[in-house]
């Protein structure tokens, strides 16, 4: 904490940090992304030459030092930064063009917005050029290390995940989050090689169904078959579910869990049944990949049906890996479930996409083999 306090103190006493009239370009294609929301006080740091935008009023003021800002809400609607009273929303750009705004540990090379909200907390919001935002997500959605053609597929994924998605945290003022609720986005702190070559080697290329962007989405792995998502029937082909035998060796293929008698009896009475003993759990309906859809549980005091995506998010996400249920034993600890797969198993299967680029199948064949019927288009001439 010292180095940083020294470096407020300096901008403080700094006549450097001085009204600036010079134009920022403003860029294209971006998306905005929400780093951090409903926090009390926000602390950006720069290393050299920044402008700070008040967007209220457009003024701007330029610090040609390092600096640490530290902004919080200044009363009446206004933020205050480094002793002055700004408006609520600010912007802070570096204009030098490898420096990059550091936040909360990261770093982003994008214009960092700071908006105050109405419950007098912060927003913190960073515009980023879409391609550069990729850079971004791929090796925490992926891996840096992973094979070249399967990082390729996952840019293109992860561009038309990205345009699906705009809008969606429009009532926050961004597009999307930057972690799991959208995509997990690290801005650019790290710049892999691997990386930048598969975003700029695929620049622009999103997945298509007659025209209209897919809503391309992607888990870890598939444990056999990809499934469609919820909506089964009107679902288009690409997201149908396919077989797919390459996530085969992935330590994830299949996996057991047992969850205690007490963790499910908690569950079941926050659902409303006064049971004290859970005496059995079984599979009641399953979609057409072999998902489960609902769950029968069988107690001293009745039995229930409940929805097996909220039974697994209330057990635990990372525990119970899928609801890919193969079997469900009672145990006297409580129930094993054996299941197949990671994550919600819709769209590209990772571990299956990396089998598939180490046996030499191109991006574009893997993304037909999990997106069947799509196609590859430019962006700018999809349907949104
Ligand atoms: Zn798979």
């Amino acid at each position: 904490m010292k180095p940083l306090l020294f470096t407020f103190l300096f901008l403080m006493a700094c006549p450097a940090f001085c009204a600036d009239e010079g134009n920022i370009s403003a860029a294209t294609e971006t998306v905005r992304i929400g780093l951090a929301q409903s926090i009390k006080e926000v602390v950006v740091e720069m290393k050299g030459i920044s402008v700070v935008t008040d967007i209220e009023s457009g003024r701007k003021f330029r610090s040609t030092k390092p600096s640490l800002y530290r902004v919080k809400p200044g009363g009446e609607g206004k933020t205050e930064m480094a002793g002055k009273i700004l408006g609520p929303e600010l912007r802070i750009m570096p204009i030098e063009g490898q420096e990059r705004v550091r936040f909360n540990g990261k770093e982003y090379r994008g214009g960092v917005y700071i908006k105050l909200n109405k419950d007098q907390t912060l927003t913190v919001i960073e515009e980023v050029g879409l391609e550069e935002y990729l850079y971004g997500v791929l090796p925490l959605e992926m891996g840096p290390n992973w094979p070249l053609e399967a990082l390729k597929a996952q840019a293109v994924v992860a561009r038309t995940y990205t345009l699906t998605q705009l809008k969606r945290f429009s009532d926050s003022g961004y597009d999307l989050s930057a972690d799991v609720k959208s995509q997990v986005y690290g801005g650019s702190t790290y710049d892999y090689p691997a990386v930048l070559e598969a975003v700029r080697s695929t620049a622009g290329e999103v997945l298509t169904y007659k025209g209209k962007l897919v809503e391309a989405y992607y888990h870890a792995a598939c444990g056999g078959h990809t499934t469609s998502p919820l909506w089964d029937d009107d679902v288009i082909k690409p997201l149908r579910g396919v077989f797919c035998k390459f996530c085969r060796s992935s330590p994830n293929y299949k996996w057991t869990v047992t969850v205690s008698n007490s963790k499910v009896l908690d569950y079941l009475q926050s659902r409303g049944l006064s049971a004290r003993k859970v005496t059995g759990i079984k599979s009641v309906k399953k979609n057409r990949s072999g998902r489960t859809l609902l769950l029968k549980f069988t107690t001293d005091k009745g039995s229930k049906t409940l929805d097996a995506k909220e039974f697994r998010t209330v057990m635990g996400n990372t525990q119970v890996k899928s609801t890919y249920f193969t079997s469900i034993q009672r145990k006297k600890d409580g129930f094993r479930i054996y299941g197949q797969g990671y994550g919600h198993g819709a769209g590209m299967c990772q571990d299956g996409a990396s089998e598939m680029a180490k046996r030499g199948r191109k991006y574009k064949q893997i993304l037909e083999f999990y997106y069947p019927d799509s196609e590859i288009s430019d962006w700018r001439d999809a349907d949104k």
